[in-house]
């Protein structure tokens, strides 16, 4: 424990003590923490009789003392080898990382509980966060572990199972009138105001190391081998650059011999796509979208706070960015689901939609070893595939009836 040295500016290089501070005084750029990877003393077999949640990757999570972890045991989900999905796609090697069955139904357990850990840590008296609905409830979960009161930000316009589910724990729902950068903007003036550590924004260094644990664990699965390509949902674009910097730790520490060959892949939905417009327009500047319009509502982020590292990630890992449209998104919930028995809210839709089209137009090819991660639950988003599912056969209670209906 104790191998944090510094928060380092991702532009400049600039070290600051760690803190609540995020943003560079010199250049504004975002902090990330440091490591005394040196000092280290992992090796493979490290991990392998640790507790089955993300937390088993303890020295390279930015917490000091262990006491100060709250869990609820998220992370080390089921790295699912999908076959049947596969075959319909036409992928020999095809599996995917379901998220969707962490404690709080997304991955966002992942970077929650680590900076609600870092929050006990620095003995802040309250958590919050912006959200696009999942960070909500894995925030409000973990602060209801921890004994903190929360307080969320979201637009108005999300899903009300993922209000309900965040009210649930307890947490104070401020619903926003407005989009998720709005929220984010208020989320940000409060954190400047009250001492409230808000996870994804002053405690934004430690929450995007949660996410790197994707990388970890996916690799640890697979024997310690790497993927040829990852397919990763993006928002904000924080996962996506905490999973490549996952695999270059991995690297570093000796973990693995190469990550030379693995691509990274963004995926987005139509109604809300910046990243991949500026992938595909070859541009090195990320152009808001004013009014995401998409029923990928947890990926609805206009203004991507890290959209331009995500871009750089792409490139620097061969990706590539696709953005299918609402229908090609609900139609990759059902193939999912009917393939593999894995339920899906939109996130994870628009990761299957975009696979689809890369092995379709032969960006992937069918030998390759391919990882989808599916980052959210089903149960979250039901109106968004209930106009496209046949309606439930309503009959008398008796026997005859019912019989004749079933025609095998
Ligand atoms: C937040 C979220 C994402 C995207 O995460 P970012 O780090 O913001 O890019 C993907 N899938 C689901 C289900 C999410 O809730
Ligand atoms: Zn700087």
């Amino acid at each position: 424990m104790g191998s944090v040295k510094a928060l380092r500016c991702r532009e400049c290089r600039q070290d600051y003590e760690p803190s609540l501070k995020y943003i560079c005084d010199e250049c504004l750029g975002p902090l990330d923490v440091t490591y005394d990877y040196g000092s280290m003393r992992v090796n493979r077999g490290t991990f392998a009789d640790r507790d089955k949640s993300y937390w088993r990757y303890l020295e390279l999570l930015p917490i000091e003392d262990k006491g100060n972890i709250v869990s609820l045991e998220a992370g080390f989900t089921p790295l699912h080898r999908a076959d049947r999905l596969g075959e319909a796609l036409g992928l020999k090697h095809l599996y995917l990382k379901n998220d969707s069955v962490n404690p709080t139904f997304s991955f966002k357990d992942r970077p929650a509980g680590v900076a609600v850990s870092k929050a006990k840590e620095m003995r802040l008296r309250a958590v919050g966060c912006a959200s696009t609905g999942n960070l909500a409830s894995a925030t409000a979960a973990h602060a209801a572990k921890a004994d903190l009161p929360c307080y969320i930000f979201a637009p108005r316009d999300i899903e009300y199972a993922k209000i309900a589910q965040a009210l649930a724990y307890g947490a104070e729902f401020i619903a926003v009138d407005g989009t998720y950068d709005d929220a984010n903007r208020i989320a940000a003036q409060i954190s400047d105001a009250k001492p409230i550590g808000i996870v994804n924004v002053n405690l934004r260094p430690y929450y995007v190391e949660g996410s790197k644990t994707l990388a970890y664990e996916v690799v640890e699965q697979l024997n310690w081998n790497v993927p040829d390509h990852l397919i990763v949902p993006v928002a904000s674009g924080a996962m996506l650059n905490a999973i490549c910097r996952g695999l270059e730790e991995l690297y570093e520490l000796n973990l693995v011999d190469s990550i030379e060959n693995a691509r990274v892949t963004a995926a987005q939905a139509k109604g809300c796509s910046p990243v991949v417009e500026a992938f595909k327009n070859k541009r090195d500047e990320i152009v808001p979208v004013e009014y995401p319009n998409t029923i990928a509502k947890s990926l609805a982020i206009g203004d991507p706070g890290d959209g331009i590292y995500a871009l750089r990630r792409l490139r620097q890992f061969n990706g590539y960015a696709e953005d299918p449209d609402d229908d090609e998104i609900r139609d990759a919930i059902l193939l999912l689901a009917r393939t593999e028995g894995i339920f899906t809210e939109p996130a994870g839709g628009v990761a299957v939609a975009a696979l689809k089209r890369l092995v379709e137009d032969g960006r992937i090819g069918k030998d390759e070893y391919v990882v989808c991660y599916i980052t959210g639950n089903g149960l979250k988003s039901i109106d968004a595939i209930e106009g496209i599912l046949k309606r439930p056969i309503i009959v008398k209670p008796n026997y005859k009836d019912v019989v004749s209906i079933i025609t095998m």
